[in-house]
C-alpha cells in the first residue's frame, strides 16, 4: 500500500513540473491540461494552441478570387443552390430551437450553435455568408500552413462567417465590466464545431471543387511565366 502511495506522491510531483506541450513555450501546463494557460486559451478561440486569427484582410484576396469567379459564371446555378443550401442549415437550426422550446431533450451546445445560426442570418445575406466559405476553402488549399490542423480551419472558417455580422450588429456596454463587448462574442469550443459541422455539411463540397479550379489556375499561371521566361532566354 505505502508503495503505491510513494508512486502517486511522485507521479503528483512530476505532474508540476510538466511544462506546455507547445514545442519551444516554457511555461508551466495549467492544471491537469498539456497548454500554458496562454496555449489553452489561445486553442480555445482559435481551434489549436499555436493558431493564428485569420483576419477578415488576410482573407480578402481569396474573397475576391471568389467574386471573380461569381462574375465569370454569373448564370451558373450553382451560386443559388449553394444559398439554398446555407438556407436549409437555418432552417435545420430552426428545427433544432423548436425542439428544444417543446421541452424535448436535446444538448445545450446544440442550441446554443442553432441560435447563433438563426442569429446570423438575420444579420447577414446568404450569398456573403456562401462566399466567405468558400473563401476560406481557397485560403486553405492555396495556403495550406495558415491552418494548424483541421480543427483550427473550421473554427477560422466559423470566425470568418461569424464576422461578417459585426459590420450589421451592435455593439453593447456591459455594465458589470464597464467593457464594451460585440454582439458577437466568443463561443464554447462545442458550439463552434456543432455550427462548422453544418456548414462544412452544406457548403464543404463547393469549397473544396472551388479550390481546386483555383489551384489549377494557380499552376497553369506559373506554367505561362516560365515558359515565357525561358523563351525570353533565348532572345538575342
Ligand atoms: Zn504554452
Amino acid at each position: 500500500m505505502s508503495v503505491f502511495f510513494r508512486a502517486d506522491t511522485k507521479y503528483e510531483r512530476s505532474k508540476m513540473k510538466r511544462v506546455c506541450k507547445v514545442q519551444r513555450c516554457e511555461a508551466a501546463a495549467s492544471g491537469y491540461g498539456v497548454y500554458c494557460p496562454k496555449h489553452k486559451a489561445n486553442d480555445r478561440r482559435h481551434g489549436a494552441p499555436t493558431q493564428k486569427g485569420i483576419t477578415k484582410s488576410n482573407l480578402k484576396p481569396y474573397r475576391e478570387m471568389v467574386s471573380q469567379r461569381v462574375l465569370k459564371n454569373a448564370e451558373n446555378p450553382v451560386w443559388r443552390k449553394a444559398e439554398e443550401r446555407w438556407l436549409t442549415v437555418v432552417r435545420l437550426a430552426e428545427g433544432v430551437i423548436g425542439r428544444f422550446a417543446s421541452g424535448r431533450p436535446g444538448f445545450a451546445w446544440e442550441r446554443r450553435a442553432a441560435v447563433e445560426v438563426v442569429k446570423l442570418s438575420q444579420h447577414v445575406a446568404a450569398r456573403e455568408i456562401v462566399e466567405t466559405t468558400l473563401a476560406v476553402y481557397l485560403m486553405q488549399d492555396l495556403e495550406p500552413r495558415r491552418f494548424c490542423s483541421e480543427r483550427a480551419f473550421r473554427t477560422q472558417l466559423v470566425r470568418r462567417v461569424r464576422g461578417l455580422a459585426e459590420v450589421n450588429s451592435g455593439k453593447w456596454l456591459d455594465p458589470g465590466s464597464g467593457k464594451v463587448r460585440r454582439v458577437y462574442d466568443e463561443l464554447p469550443p462545442k458550439v463552434t464545431d456543432a455550427i462548422a459541422e453544418w456548414v462544412v455539411a452544406a457548403l464543404g463540397g463547393i469549397g473544396v471543387y472551388l479550390a481546386k479550379l483555383e489551384s489549377e489556375k494557380a499552376r497553369k499561371e506559373e506554367q505561362e511565366a516560365m515558359e515565357l521566361a525561358e523563351a525570353l532566354e533565348g532572345v538575342q
